[in-house]
């Protein structure tokens, strides 16, 4: 059993002046010409907003100076802290790491690259004081990206709401405002594979959407091309769905019917016209067609024992390499602190 039960994932007493009325969580891969500038304009934005917030920037294995960026930007303002990964974990992950270091009231998670506005979280805090726990950006269009990772895009949200277990608001992504209610809960869901879409809907609690502009990227490039958001997209469905299992079984037992059926037929054709030589086309058709079933019907399975193993595994979620910020605070950290037994 882990450790960690939902109970047990409740956040050990802080000092309560340690406790800031909103974190920041940021996931940050290769962007340190990103971070000056988006700390500039998150100070702009919160210092009116709310009485006191902190800023988590979880360095997810950058090669690109961001590290030496972060502690810069920690030193100049105690309010900003930084984890540092051992390597790249992939932002889900980074999320995670995230949300087990924020210590405010509630968390807004959002991007680095500033395509998420800071200029809309106050929309979203106005939603929290108004008792929504879990309030999500959703993006009024997805004019910035290419037809093809639209229509990639619309295509999954239609195989999720057709073949999950939960809702996924349309449109709504990783910039949000989570209550501490939400964010304990899903510090305390243990799987590996995060689709965080996905667990966000899973916590359920009382949630709203703000729309929000996606703007264009600042600096750099997107750091998910499309080998990396397909696989996104089957952990999405594997982890909340089993239909593509029970694809498989169906397929399986339709096509061995029909093989069946198929086998009857060429007894029965034999025995009222004789044997013909012919038909050796049809043997090698099917030969490849059912090893083609086989083979597929396998690899869903595989893709499933692969997510059971690595659950099973119990490996950390994720390892720090380093921490800035956050030795000068009474902020208790249980998770990241630990290594090992790092358990979640
Ligand atoms: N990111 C991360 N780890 C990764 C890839 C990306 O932490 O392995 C961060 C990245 O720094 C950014 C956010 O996740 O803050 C979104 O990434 P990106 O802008 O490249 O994705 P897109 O906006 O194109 O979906
Ligand atoms: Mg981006």
């Amino acid at each position: 059993m882990s450790e960690f039960s939902p109970s047990s994932a409740a956040p050990a007493p802080r000092h309560p002046s340690s406790r800031p009325e909103l974190s920041i969580v940021v996931p940050v891969h290769n962007e340190a010409d990103s971070l000056p500038l988006l700390v500039e304009r998150l100070k702009q934005v919160l210092d009116g907003a709310v009485s006191s917030w902190e800023l988590v920037c979880v360095d997810d294995g950058s090669r690109d100076g961001t590290l030496s960026v972060l502690k810069q930007l920690s030193a100049n303002d105690g309010r900003i802290s930084a984890i540092s990964f051992s390597r790249n974990f992939g932002k889900e992950i980074a999320i995670a790491a995230g949300l087990d270091h924020a210590a405010g009231d509630a968390v807004v998670i959002m991007d680095a690259d500033l395509q998420h506005p800071p200029e809309t979280i106050p929309a979203f805090l106005q939603k929290w004081r108004e008792g929504f726990l879990n309030v999500y950006g959703q993006r009024s269009d997805r004019d910035g990206e290419s037809a093809l990772k639209r229509n990639f895009a619309r295509m999954f949200y239609r195989l999720f709401a057709r073949f999950g277990e939960t809702e996924l608001p349309e449109g709504a992504g990783d910039f949000r405002l989570l209550d501490r209610k939400v964010v304990d809960a899903l510090r305390a869901l243990p799987e590996r594979a995060r689709f965080s879409k996905g667990l966000y809907a899973w916590v359920g609690f009382p949630g709203t959407g703000v729309t929000f502009d996606v703007a264009e990227r600042e600096h750099g490039e997107t750091k998910f091309r499309y080998r990396k958001l397909f696989s996104f997209a089957f952990d999405g469905l594997s982890s909340f769905s089993t239909v593509p299992l029970k694809i498989a079984t169906w397929a399986g037992a339709v096509i061995a019917l029909i093989s069946t059926f198929t086998a009857l037929y060429f007894v029965i054709r034999t025995m009222v016209f004789g044997t013909d030589l012919p038909g050796f086309p049809s043997l090698i058709v099917s030969i490849m067609f059912f090893s083609g079933i086989q083979l597929l019907s396998l690899g869903m399975i595989g893709e499933y024992v692969g997510r059971i193993f690595a659950e099973v595994k119990r490996r950390p979620l994720y390892l720090i390499g380093e921490r800035v910020g956050f030795a000068a605070r009474t902020v208790d950290h249980p998770r990241g602190d630990a290594l090992p037994p790092l358990i979640r």
